[in-house]
């Protein structure tokens, strides 16, 4: 079996606009005519690299092991297959015993599962399938009653899929297509133990999908412990940001960062700005002093009811909520298109979700603006995305806002800089207050 190198990273950092130009077409693939018209119907004209590849071998009853990131098309490149081998024996009998759970499909978060579900029924319209999603944080009851109606598809995480399996809600004797979303997310995650778990109530002869952007030890062992001969396709990004999203750091004091944020907000008459922080309580607290700053704002991460999560999104997708901060956990694979601003109000600990969180703009081939505001504290996490993406990203200070702490250990030149910045810190406190656009 070959599998991407130890350490392997799905190439967005490269510096360099990676989209592959294919001349394969949806019809060239080996898609039915039904799977064609919803394509169709999507606007997509040209099939993404990863669906170009990943598409006849999983046509071809493969096990596919597919390095990808969200925004690739990923999941289109696993979709449209798995519908057409699951509809060439489908049947249209109502009865439930005729529609056991032949393809499941596990992903790391509810959001994810949400979107994978729509695109699941966006492909499909055309099709006879059932189709459900299970995840925690809502109620049991209504997924049991669905259950018992008889699906063909089950998107899921893994935890709640697991206490329906105990509560023998869900028979998974007859899953013919197994897909693992966003892998190396799932392991972060801890859902390891979880995933053996499902693995093992699973008939040993089906299919074996498996995605994810990186590819650790960890992924390796998993995939070479249950996947049979799979083909590997890489891809990077369909948008590599550094192309199409304009970076910017502000230097700025750590106890500023949110005065900066409002003011950026309101100067820049901004609409629809994702805010990323590092903590459920911080993004929490964040989104409850912008909004009484009067910028309507909302945070969306783990702690909060599925309910609650998806309205916020909702009002989020329809321009009612100016902001929304959430964690990288709970933003991971937010589909929200054209996301004109991303801030980074904390930089990551792991310089990788700083590509996935400034690739939530710029995509589909718009423009979009990732800015970071960079504390004294933040420079070493600065420095080795720096070092990642390879590029210095530009840094501008913003009047008013201009950091006074620089460092513990600033470079002499730097300490020059630094006592010219507190001279003229000094001399704009002296002429004018700076205005306060926090309520305190
Ligand atoms: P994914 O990587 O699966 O999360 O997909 C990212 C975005 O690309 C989604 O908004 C899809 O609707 C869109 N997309 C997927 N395939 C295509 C395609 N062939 N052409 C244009 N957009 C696509």
């Amino acid at each position: 079996m070959r599998l991407p190198e130890p350490g392997w990273k799905a190439r967005p950092f490269t510096g360099r606009f990676q989209e592959i130009v294919i001349d394969t077409s949806f019809r060239d693939l080996g898609l039915s005519a039904e799977l064609l018209r919803a394509v169709a119907e999507q606007n997509y004209t040209v099939p993404t690299p990863i669906q170009a590849q990943a598409i006849p071998i999983v046509l071809a009853g493969r096990d596919l092991l597919g390095a990808a990131q969200t925004g690739t098309g990923k999941t289109a490149g696993f979709t449209l297959p798995m519908l057409q081998r699951l509809a060439a024996k489908s049947n249209a009998s109502a009865s439930p015993a005729r529609h056991p759970v032949r393809a499941l499909v596990l992903v790391p978060t509810r959001e994810l599962a949400a979107q994978v579900l729509d695109s699941v029924r966006n492909y499909g319209r055309h099709l006879r399938l059932g189709s459900t999603v299970i995840f925690g944080g809502v109620s049991f009851g209504p997924q049991v009653d669905t259950l018992r109606r008889g699906v063909d598809i089950v998107v899921a995480t893994p935890g709640r899929l697991l206490d329906h399996a105990h509560e023998k809600t869900i028979d998974l004797r007859h899953v013919e297509i197994l897909v693992l979303d966003e892998a190396d997310r799932m392991l972060d995650m801890g859902f390891l133990p979880d995933i053996r778990r499902v693995l093992a109530l699973l008939p040993a002869k089906r299919q074996n999908l498996l995605f994810s952007a990186t590819f650790p030890d960890a992924i390796r062992k998993l995939a070479a412990s249950f996947m049979h001969d799979p083909a590997t396709v890489e891809t990077a990004r369909r948008n590599a940001p550094i192309e199409l999203v304009a970076q910017v750091v502000h230097p700025v004091d750590k106890d500023r960062k949110r005065d900066l944020l409002a003011h950026l907000v309101q100067t820049n008459d901004w609409s629809q700005v994702l805010v990323f922080t590092k903590t459920k309580h911080g993004a929490n607290r964040l989104a409850e002093q912008l909004h009484r700053a009067g910028i309507e704002s909302d945070a969306i991460h783990g702690n909060k009811a599925q309910n609650a999560r998806t309205r916020t999104l909702k009002r989020f997708k329809d321009n009612e909520l100016r902001v929304l901060v959430a964690t990288d956990i709970a933003a991971r694979g937010l589909d929200i298109e054209s996301l004109p601003h991303v801030v980074n109000y904390d930089l990551p600990n792991v310089p990788e979700d700083y590509v996935h969180r400034i690739g939530r703009t710029g995509r589909a081939g718009a423009t979009g603006e990732a800015v970071s505001l960079v504390s004294a504290e933040d420079r070493p996490l600065l420095q080795a995305i720096e070092r990642l993406i390879q590029r210095k990203i530009e840094q501008r200070v913003i009047s008013g806002f201009e950091p006074t702490n620089l460092g513990a250990r600033p470079q002499p030149q730097r300490q020059q800089q630094q006592r010219k910045g507190r001279q003229t810190q000094h001399a704009q406190r002296t002429q004018r207050q700076p205005q306060r656009v926090w309520p305190r």
